[in-house]
Protein backbone atom coordinates (compact mmCIF):
# COMPACT_ATOMS: atom_id res chain seq x y z
CA UNK A 1 0.00 0.00 0.00
CA UNK A 2 2.07 3.08 -1.56
CA UNK A 3 -0.43 5.23 0.25
CA UNK A 4 -0.16 4.03 3.62
CA UNK A 5 0.97 6.48 6.29
CA UNK A 6 2.23 3.02 8.71
CA UNK A 7 3.55 0.95 5.13
CA UNK A 8 5.67 4.41 4.37
CA UNK A 9 7.32 3.84 8.29
CA UNK A 10 7.84 -0.01 7.58
CA UNK A 11 9.66 0.85 4.23
CA UNK A 12 11.75 3.64 6.32
CA UNK A 13 10.29 6.27 3.88
CA UNK A 14 8.95 8.37 6.72
CA UNK A 15 11.25 7.77 9.71
CA UNK A 16 9.80 6.40 13.41
CA UNK A 17 11.52 6.04 16.83
CA UNK A 18 11.61 1.85 16.36
CA UNK A 19 11.96 0.00 18.99
CA UNK A 20 11.49 -3.37 17.36
CA UNK A 21 11.79 -4.64 14.40
CA UNK A 22 11.67 -8.49 13.41
CA UNK A 23 10.60 -9.93 9.90
CA UNK A 24 6.96 -9.52 10.30
CA UNK A 25 6.19 -6.94 12.65
CA UNK A 26 7.81 -3.20 14.22
CA UNK A 27 7.07 -1.53 17.01
CA UNK A 28 7.95 2.33 17.14
CA UNK A 29 6.72 5.20 19.61
CA UNK A 30 3.28 7.02 19.06
CA UNK A 31 4.68 10.41 17.55
CA UNK A 32 1.53 11.85 19.86
CA UNK A 33 1.70 9.56 23.47
CA UNK A 34 -1.34 9.55 25.46
CA UNK A 35 1.13 8.20 28.40
CA UNK A 36 4.86 7.97 29.15
CA UNK A 37 5.37 4.71 27.62
CA UNK A 38 2.86 4.51 24.33
CA UNK A 39 3.89 2.10 21.47
CA UNK A 40 2.31 0.99 18.70
CA UNK A 41 2.68 -2.15 16.78
CA UNK A 42 2.14 -3.24 13.80
CA UNK A 43 2.50 -6.00 11.44
CA UNK A 44 4.90 -5.05 8.50
CA UNK A 45 2.03 -7.00 5.96
CA UNK A 46 -1.13 -4.08 5.24
CA UNK A 47 -3.77 -5.20 6.85
CA UNK A 48 -6.09 -2.19 6.72
CA UNK A 49 -7.93 -2.86 10.68
CA UNK A 50 -8.73 -5.71 12.69
CA UNK A 51 -12.15 -5.81 10.43
CA UNK A 52 -9.95 -6.72 7.81
CA UNK A 53 -7.76 -9.76 9.50
CA UNK A 54 -8.79 -13.42 8.02
CA UNK A 55 -7.95 -16.46 9.38
CA UNK A 56 -4.83 -17.44 7.40
CA UNK A 57 -2.85 -14.46 9.46
CA UNK A 58 -4.11 -16.18 12.81
CA UNK A 59 0.40 -16.78 13.34
CA UNK A 60 1.16 -13.17 12.32
CA UNK A 61 -1.59 -11.85 14.99
CA UNK A 62 -0.53 -14.58 17.42
CA UNK A 63 2.98 -13.02 17.16
CA UNK A 64 2.27 -9.70 17.34
CA UNK A 65 -0.01 -9.76 20.61
CA UNK A 66 3.09 -12.16 22.00
CA UNK A 67 5.26 -9.07 21.10
CA UNK A 68 3.00 -6.56 22.69
CA UNK A 69 3.24 -8.64 25.76
CA UNK A 70 7.21 -9.19 25.93
CA UNK A 71 7.40 -5.48 25.58
CA UNK A 72 5.00 -4.82 27.95
CA UNK A 73 7.71 -6.22 30.14
CA UNK A 74 10.63 -4.62 28.29
CA UNK A 75 9.25 -1.73 29.14
CA UNK A 76 8.60 -2.08 32.60
CA UNK A 77 5.08 -1.83 32.67
CA UNK A 78 4.68 -5.62 33.03
CA UNK A 79 4.30 -5.85 37.15
CA UNK A 80 1.95 -2.57 37.50
CA UNK A 81 -0.10 -3.30 34.32
CA UNK A 82 -0.82 -1.71 31.36
CA UNK A 83 -3.45 -1.11 28.23
CA UNK A 84 -3.48 -2.18 24.87
CA UNK A 85 -5.84 -0.21 22.60
CA UNK A 86 -6.86 -1.44 19.13
CA UNK A 87 -9.02 1.03 17.40
CA UNK A 88 -11.26 -0.53 14.43
CA UNK A 89 -12.55 2.03 11.55
CA UNK A 90 -14.33 4.84 12.31
CA UNK A 91 -16.46 4.63 15.06
CA UNK A 92 -13.63 2.95 16.86
CA UNK A 93 -11.53 5.90 16.19
CA UNK A 94 -9.41 4.69 14.03
CA UNK A 95 -7.45 7.24 12.12
CA UNK A 96 -4.60 5.30 10.39
CA UNK A 97 -6.15 2.41 8.25
CA UNK A 98 -3.05 0.31 9.02
CA UNK A 99 -4.05 -2.31 11.86
CA UNK A 100 -1.50 -1.48 14.96
CA UNK A 101 -2.29 -2.24 18.72
CA UNK A 102 -1.46 0.76 21.21
CA UNK A 103 0.64 -0.06 24.27
CA UNK A 104 0.37 2.31 26.77
CA UNK A 105 1.25 2.42 30.31
CA UNK A 106 2.93 4.25 33.15
CA UNK A 107 -0.11 5.95 34.15
CA UNK A 108 -3.46 4.69 35.38
CA UNK A 109 -5.42 3.77 32.93
CA UNK A 110 -9.51 5.32 33.24
CA UNK A 111 -12.54 3.31 31.97
CA UNK A 112 -14.47 4.05 29.92
CA UNK A 113 -12.83 6.12 27.67
CA UNK A 114 -14.19 8.55 26.31
P1 LIG B 1 -5.48 5.35 15.73
O1 LIG B 1 -6.20 6.63 16.06
O2 LIG B 1 -5.58 5.03 14.26
O3 LIG B 1 -5.87 4.19 16.60
O4 LIG B 1 -3.98 5.60 16.07
C1 LIG B 1 -3.08 6.19 15.19
C2 LIG B 1 -1.89 6.63 16.01
O5 LIG B 1 -0.83 6.91 15.12
C3 LIG B 1 -2.15 7.91 16.81
O6 LIG B 1 -1.95 7.63 18.19
C4 LIG B 1 -1.14 8.90 16.26
O7 LIG B 1 -0.57 9.72 17.24
C5 LIG B 1 -0.11 8.01 15.61
N1 LIG B 1 0.57 8.58 14.47
C6 LIG B 1 0.00 9.28 13.45
N2 LIG B 1 0.93 9.64 12.55
C7 LIG B 1 2.12 9.18 13.01
C8 LIG B 1 3.46 9.24 12.52
O8 LIG B 1 3.77 9.79 11.46
N3 LIG B 1 4.43 8.65 13.29
C9 LIG B 1 4.14 8.02 14.46
N4 LIG B 1 5.16 7.47 15.14
N5 LIG B 1 2.89 7.93 14.95
C10 LIG B 1 1.90 8.50 14.24
ZN1 LIG C 1 -0.17 -0.09 5.41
Amino acid sequence: MSDCLFCKIVAKEIPAQIVYEDDDLLAFKDINPQAPVHLLVIPKEHIASLAEATPAQAGLLGKLVLRVKLLAQEQGLAEDGYRVVVNCRDLGGQTVPHLHFHLLGGRFMTWPPG
